[in-house]
């Protein structure tokens, strides 16, 4: 290619000067610098240069001096010289490269180019878009599209990522879900094909991506082998992890690539809305944690546990406490009432767990359950809250003489729907605290059961036939599937907090409480209305029927010793 000479002819001024006047307007807020060349490769920038600043750090006077000579990287030369030539042997050819050019003070940055022969068209000649390679995804130069794929890179992505976030923290019934997709040895495939037929399969990746995914959905492309995904409304593990056995079925079938025939496999990390982020980075940076442990497992995909965030030190700290805290004595079982709303009166409570860390204070049990499940603690755990729970109950069932039986709702985790002995460890405790079996109803959410679907549902039977009863809670927080609502014989339906919040807002929402209801009804459910915190909702929950209301309307999780007074006191709300 020769050095900077004077533009392209071009014969039409009229032509000219609105094509100039275009492609300024474009440049001007672009971040990608476009170069414009004659078949001779003689060349000019356009655009009065942010680009030129942010990717070279030259003004466009200092640019306008340039030659070529001095920018591109000696030994990047001849390559780029040749594919040029290539590409403008080939008319409407599209050819990518990379090469590396010298920033003002003398660094070398990588750059990616995307170059199309319009040579036919003297107005334009050959168009070279030059980006910041992807790799560099801090630097502020890079574009917003990566030139091989023509998909978001980082900072957008981030973008469409705060914005989910953002939408999640305002309405709980929404939820999405972040994956990572790494292709396997793009490095060995790079050295066995070369560059281009990689490129090319990478195009084809993005593709095939994009061809697993929904309309709302957002596709980027963060770095050589890495592809984000951005699953809008999807918030729970189970059908995220299936949509990623979608995309690494789709990416293992074969490539065809020029003249070979390629295979390659890619892992999938993900991180899901579940766990109430604040940052979009928070989301990605969890979501690629994942992706880093998905190597060994022969599914080669992870969810995020808060397990593999092993830097950090809440973790660690959570992680080495929970070890003592049972021995130490440090659990304790505050009780939530659950009224019935025809009466009024106290049906039950629900037994909610609390840890009171000797340095740290109260630790809420969304911040230790997940630990506690991802290094089996939660099975010694669960154990003693359904012991504990079981002999206040007998306790209660003392000063009530067993007239209107209390009942006792205990939450099981996912990990414990999988125990075997699970099935004796209820019955032991029930035996052990002398209560009714039908006093005691295990709580457990449809993920849980999802997640578990050969065990769960054998063992939900199982619970059944000795009489205790089961709920299914926050029902509207997870996948929310009516499909999935009569497969199994569930008792009692509680609705999650998120909608019965709604019931403040007009019709619609009504609408949707009510039909859940109703359905509730029909499959021989009675429901629970979790989180009622005002005499409206409670109001609103009666017309429809609604069995039994349960929130701050009515009373806090309580201490045991409250537990009891209130009992005494027997309320009428
Ligand atoms: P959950 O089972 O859905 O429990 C209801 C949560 O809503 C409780 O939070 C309760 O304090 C809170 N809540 C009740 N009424 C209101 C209200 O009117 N307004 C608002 N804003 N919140 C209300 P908590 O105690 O922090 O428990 C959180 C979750 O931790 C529970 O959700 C349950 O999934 C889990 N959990 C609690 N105890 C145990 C346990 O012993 N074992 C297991 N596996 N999980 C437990
Ligand atoms: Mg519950
Ligand atoms: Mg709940």
């Amino acid at each position: 290619m020769a050095s900077h000479a004077p533009s392209i002819s071009l014969n039409d001024p009229t032509a000219q000067a609105v094509a100039g006047r275009w492609l300024k307007a474009l440049t001007d807020v672009s971040n990608e610098l476009v170069v414009l060349a004659d078949a001779d490769g003689t060349f000019q920038f356009v655009g009065s240069g942010p680009a030129a600043k942010s990717l070279l750090g030259l003004d466009v006077l200092e640019l306008a001096q340039q030659s070529l000579a001095e920018l591109i990287h000696p030994d990047d030369q001849d390559r780029i010289g040749r594919e040029f030539r290539e590409l403008a042997s080939v008319p409407g050819a599209v050819r990518r490269a990379e090469y590396r050019v010298r920033r003002k003070g003398g660094d070398w940055v990588h750059v990616e180019s995307t170059a199309q022969n319009r040579l036919d068209d003297p107005l334009i000649g050959a168009i070279i878009v030059n980006t910041r390679e992807s790799l560099d995804a801090e630097a502020p130069a890079s574009g917003r599209v990566n030139a091989l794929t023509q998909l978001p890179t980082r900072a957008p992505f981030l973008a469409s990522v705060g914005a989910a976030v953002g939408h999640a923290q305002r309405d709980a019934t929404y939820g999405f879900s972040v994956l990572i997709v790494e292709l396997d040895k793009l490095k060995m495939l790079v050295g066995t094909y070369g560059q281009d037929v990689v490129d090319e399969l990478v195009v084809e990746v993005g593709r095939r991506v994009a061809a697993c995914l929904k309309p709302n959905d957002t596709l980027a492309h963060l770095a050589p082998g890495e592809f984000a995904v951005l699953l809008d409304g999807l918030r729970d593990r189970v059908h995220a992890s299936r949509v990623a056995d979608r995309i690494q079925k789709s990416l293992a079938a074969r490539y065809r690539v020029r003249e070979h025939t390629i295979t390659v496999s890619a892992i999938v990390g993900i991180a899901t809305s579940e766990r109430r982020y604040e940052r979009a980075e928070e989301v990605v940076r969890d979501a690629a944690l994942a992706a880093s442990r998905a190597r060994g497992p022969v599914t080669r995909r992870a969810v995020f546990q808060t397990q593999m965030r092993v830097e950090d030190n809440r973790y660690l700290q959570v992680l080495s406490g929970l070890y003592n805290a049972l021995q130490g004595n440090q659990f304790r079982l505050l009780y939530q009432p659950i009224v019935a709303l025809k009466t009024g009166r106290l049906a039950g409570f629900e037994a909610l767990i609390r840890w009171f860390h000797p340095e740290h204070g109260t630790i809420s049990p969304m911040t230790f359950i997940p630990v506690a499940e991802e290094t089996g603690l939660i099975v010694p755990i669960g154990q003693w809250v359904m012991e504990q729970a079981c002999r206040e109950l007998a306790h209660w069932n003392a000063l009530t003489g067993l007239e209107e039986p209390l009942y006792m709702s205990v939450n099981l985790s996912a990990k414990q729907l999988v125990e075997e002995d699970i099935g004796q460890v209820i019955d032991n405790a029930i035996s052990a605290a002398g209560v009714l079996p039908k006093q005691l109803k295990l709580e457990v959410t449809e993920t849980a059961v999802l997640e578990n679907q050969d065990t769960a549902a054998a063992l939900i039977h199982k619970i059944k036939e000795s009489g205790v009863r089961v709920s299914l809670d926050d029902f509207g927080t997870g996948y929310s599937s009516f499909s999935y609502l009569h497969q199994l014989p569930y008792d009692t339906l509680k609705v999650d907090r998120s909608f019965v919040t709604r019931l403040e807002e007009g019709d619609e929402s009504n609408e949707i409480i009510h039909a859940i209801i109703v359905l509730a009804h029909n499959l021989r459910m009675d429901v629970v209305a979790e989180g009622v915190e005002t005499e409206r909702q409670v109001m609103k929950l009666r017309k429809m029927a609604c069995e039994y209301a349960q929130g701050y309307q009515f009373a806090k999780p309580m201490t045991a010793e409250d537990a009891a007074a209130l009992i005494l006191a027997k309320p009428q709300w």
